[in-house]
């Protein structure tokens, strides 16, 4: 069985202020049964991760070198040592407002792993392709293109995040969600798959029932311990 994991993703949210949510968020988790792993700013990794507790805590991407002249970007190393046991790569707003390729995301994977850390790669379908009808044809070429090869359970995590769906309170309908999960899980047995687009703690249920829906990687909702709370004690 793929692990099972409550992921957060904060984007450009929160300063050392907003570290209380972690530790709340670990005080109503104190042995969690299921993975949590909070992704803060790059600012925020080694703050949170001393203060995180039973919680993991990720970057929000990475660069595909280790280290050189890349002002302004981070590397998988770097947070390695700052605490963090995972990444997320290829989040669609990286993708979008970097035009990051499937290839970039898929050298930032690799890089993930020579750090010794988990990738948590982002694929999904915009509207228009959805409407189209191209949905699981983008998500195949998504997967070929930026999963790497050597990619298990104990290093790379799949999140399927529509992108009409992230930040808009739309959700697919479960049957739309399971479509697409068992597509992924068709190809790739082993990892875990992640559902990501305006999770809520008052869906999360339903959505955790839809067959090889193995967490969830959330935004708005993992900002603050009480609203993250209830999605893991859903995914329990
Ligand atoms: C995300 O940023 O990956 C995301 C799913 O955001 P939200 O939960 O806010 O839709």
């Amino acid at each position: 069985m793929p692990r099972k994991i409550a992921a957060g993703n904060w984007k450009m949210n929160g300063t050392a202020a907003d570290l209380d949510q972690i530790k709340a968020l670990a005080s109503a988790h104190p042995s969690p049964s299921v993975e949590i792993l909070i992704c803060p700013p790059a600012t925020l990794v080694a703050h949170m991760a001393d203060a995180a507790g039973p919680i993991k805590v990720g970057g929000q991407d990475c660069h595909a070198e280790p280290s050189g002249a890349h002002t302004g970007d981070i590397a998988a190393p770097m947070l390695a040592a700052a605490g963090a046991t995972a990444v997320i790569v290829g989040h669609s707003e990286r993708r979008t407002d970097h035009a990051e390729t499937d290839a970039i995301v898929q050298a930032k994977a690799r890089a993930a792993h020579a750090a010794g850390l988990t990738a948590v790669i982002c694929i999904g379908e915009t509207l228009q392709e959805r409407e189209a009808g191209t949905t699981l044809s983008v998500i195949d070429t998504q997967l070929s293109g930026s999963v790497p090869e050597g990619a298990s359970d104990s290093n790379t995590v799949i999140a399927y995040e529509p992108l009409w769906a992230i930040g808009t309170g739309k959700v697919p309908t479960l049957d739309q969600i399971a479509e697409v999960h068992a597509h992924i899980r068709a190809k790739h047995t082993d990892l875990a798959i992640l559902y990501g687009g305006s999770v809520k703690g008052s869906n999360a249920t339903e959505i955790f029932g839809v067959p090889h829906v193995n967490g969830a990687l959330v935004g708005g909702a993992s900002l603050k311990a009480n609203d993250f709370s209830p999605i893991v004690t859903a995914l329990e």
